[in-house]
């Protein structure tokens, strides 16, 4: 990457540096923001209820037998839909549907799904 170019924190719209490590209005990890193999989903900030949020989890999860990203980023927001979702990955981890999934660093409203080993 080019020193010093601007970018935006894909999580939350702060322009920032491409020499940063983390947003500093979010704290997500910006290196892992700008993987191409990584594909970021919002299941939180549309108004959704944890039903359809739950269902836009699985119909990404789903596609992704076809995209084939290595990690899916669910932006899952602070509340019920966080801990809903996180349940549910759970539940796919047993299954081996996903591979493991972890807090997106230090931002506790982002998840980072690993599809694969
Ligand atoms: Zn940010």
């Amino acid at each position: 990457m080019d020193r010093e170019k601007k970018i935006l924190c894909q999580f939350c719209g702060m322009l920032l540096f491409n020499t940063s490590e983390t947003c500093p209005k979010c704290d997500s990890v910006i290196e892992n923001q700008f993987q191409p193999t990584t594909l970021t989903i919002d299941v939180a900030h549309n108004k959704e209820t944890v039903e359809q949020a739950l269902v836009k989890l699985h119909r990404v999860v789903k596609k992704n037998k076809v995209m084939k990203y290595r990690q899916i980023r669910v932006i899952v927001g602070s509340k019920i839909i966080r801990s809903e979702v996180i349940k549910e990955l759970e539940i796919l981890k047993r299954e081996k549907t996903i591979f493991d999934f972890k807090t997106d660093g230090k931002n506790s409203g982002a998840l980072l799904v690993r599809m694969e080993r």
